[in-house]
C-alpha cells in the first residue's frame, strides 16, 4: 500500500528546514524501497496570501486524503494584525481539530554531543530520552462552561471547567501504553487526584487500561511532584502520560531541559496512527531567509512519522542515526552551536544527515 504524505511547509523558516526533510524523505524512499507518494499544501499566511483563508478546503482534503502530514512552521509578522479567524497559527488549530489529532508526543532527548547546551549539570540531562503524552483535544482547554460574569455584587469572576470523559482518558491511555511498549516499557501517569474529581477518574482509567499491556509497567504522579522531578532527575522517566493543560506545562519544562529547540520532533495522531508531524518550534522570523535554521527537529519529525503512522522503527533509527552522525562529525548550525564543531547552513546540515544516511 502506498504511504500517502501531505507536505505543508508553512510559512517563515518552514520551507527551508522543510526542504531539507524532503530530501531526507527521498534518501530513505530509495534506501528502504518504501512505496511512497508526496503531495504538497498550503497552510498557515502562504495559504492566507494565496487563497484568503489559512487553512483552505482544499487543504482540508488533502489532509483527509493523507496517511501523515510533515509540517513545518506557521506564522509571523506579516499576518499577526488580520482578524483573528484568519490567522495562521488559527490554520494550524483548524488542521489539528478537524483531523482530531487528540495525542500529543513530544520526545525529549539530548543527544550526549549537545550536552553543553543545556542550562542543567551535564550529568543530570545527559543522554535523555522522555517522551511526554498530552491529551490535546480535551480538558479544561476546551471544557464548557466558561467565560467571564459579573456576579450580582458587582464582582467580575472568570470560570472554566476541567473535564475528562472516560472515553477520552482511555484513548490517550491506549497511545501511551502503546508508546511504552515501543521504548523502555514504563508509563508514568500525571494527575492532581488528591484535590481534582476529574483526574480521580483519569487515574481509574489508566489503572484499567494497563491491565490491557501486562508488559508496561505503570505508575502515578501528582503534577507539582512531576514538575519538581522533571528538572531534579529527569532520566527516572520514559513516557508520561497527562490531561492538556499539565501537558502543555510539563513538555515545555521538559523540551528546555534539552536546550536546543531546533532539534526536538513532535507528533499529532488521531485513533488510527495518522499523524501530523512537526518540529516543537515556530516559524523564527528573526532567522527566516538567512540559510542558517536548523532542520534536525524536521528530520526527526520523519523519523516519528515512519515510527508512529508507518510502524517502520527501522526507518526511523536510521535517521535518527544519521542525526547522531552528524553530530559525532562536528556539524552544528548556528543555535546548537557550543565550543566545538563547525558551523554549517540549514542546506549543508540536510546534506550531512543525507550522507551519512546514504553510506
Ligand atoms: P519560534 O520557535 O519561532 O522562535 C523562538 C526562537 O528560537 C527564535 O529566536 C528563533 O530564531 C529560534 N529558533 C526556532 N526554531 C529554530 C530553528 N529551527 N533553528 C534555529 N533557531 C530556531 O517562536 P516565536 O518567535 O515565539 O514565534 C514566531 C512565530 O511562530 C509566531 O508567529 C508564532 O505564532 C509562530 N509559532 C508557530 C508554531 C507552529 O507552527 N507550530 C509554534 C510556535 C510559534
Amino acid at each position: 500500500m502506498t504511504d500517502k504524505i501531505l507536505i505543508l511547509k508553512g510559512d517563515g523558516i518552514g520551507p527551508e528546514i522543510v526542504n531539507e526533510a524532503i530530501k531526507v524523505l527521498e534518501v530513505v524512499k530509495s534506501k528502504f524501497n518504501l512505496d511512497m507518494q508526496t503531495t504538497e499544501g498550503l497552510i498557515g499566511g502562504a495559504a492566507y496570501d494565496e487563497t484568503g483563508s489559512p487553512f483552505p478546503d482544499e487543504s482540508l482534503k488533502q489532509a483527509q486524503e493523507a496517511d501523515a502530514i510533515l509540517l513545518g512552521a506557521v506564522g509571523g509578522p506579516k499576518w499577526e494584525k488580520l482578524d483573528r479567524a484568519l490567522t495562521p497559527e488559527r490554520g494550524l488549530l483548524a488542521i489539528r481539530s478537524n483531523l482530531e489529532l487528540f495525542a500529543n508526543l513530544r520526545p525529549a532527548m539530548l543527544y550526549p554531543q549537545l550536552a553543553g547546551a543545556t542550562s542543567l549539570k551535564e550529568e543530570i540531562v545527559s543522554g535523555l530520552d522522555i517522551m511526554i503524552v498530552r491529551e490535546l483535544t480535551g480538558g479544561i482547554y476546551f471544557g464548557q462552561p466558561r467565560g467571564i460574569r459579573t456576579l450580582e455584587n458587582g464582582e467580575r469572576e472568570g470560570f472554566n471547567t476541567y473535564v475528562y470523559s472516560e472515553s477520552e482518558v482511555r484513548r490517550i491511555a491506549h497511545v501511551a501504553f502503546q508508546a511504552a511498549q515501543k521504548r523502555d516499557k514504563r508509563v508514568c501517569s500525571v494527575d492532581k487526584a488528591n484535590v481534582l474529581e476529574a483526574t480521580v477518574l483519569w487515574r481509574e482509567v489508566m489503572e484499567e487500561v494497563a491491565k490491557e499491556y501486562p508488559d508496561v509497567e505503570l505508575s502515578h504522579m501528582y503534577v507539582d511532584n512531576a514538575s519538581m522531578q522533571l528538572v531534579r532527575a529527569p532520566k527516572q522517566f520514559d513516557v508520561v502520560v497527562t490531561g492538556n493543560m499539565f501537558g502543555d506545562i510539563l513538555s515545555d519544562t521538559a523540551a528546555m531541559l534539552t536546550g536546543s529547540i531546533g532539534m526536538l520532533p513532535s507528533a499529532s495522531l488521531d485513533k488510527n496512527n495518522k499523524g501530523m508531524y512537526e518540529p516543537i518550534h515556530g516559524s523564527a522570523p528573526d532567522i527566516a531567509g538567512k540559510g542558517i535554521a536548523n532542520p534536525l527537529a524536521t528530520i526527526l519529525s520523519v523519523a516519528m512519522m515512519y515510527r508512529y503512522s508507518f510502524n517502520r522503527s527501522d526507518v526511523a533509527e536510521a535517521i535518527e542515526k544519521a542525526v547522531g552522525d552528524v553530530l559525532d562529525q562536528g556539524y552544528r548550525t548556528a543555535d546548537i552551536k557550543g565550543d566545538a564543531g563547525k558551523t554549517v547552513s540549514t542546506v549543508e546540515m540536510g546534506d550531512a544527515v543525507v550522507a551519512a544516511l546514504s553510506k
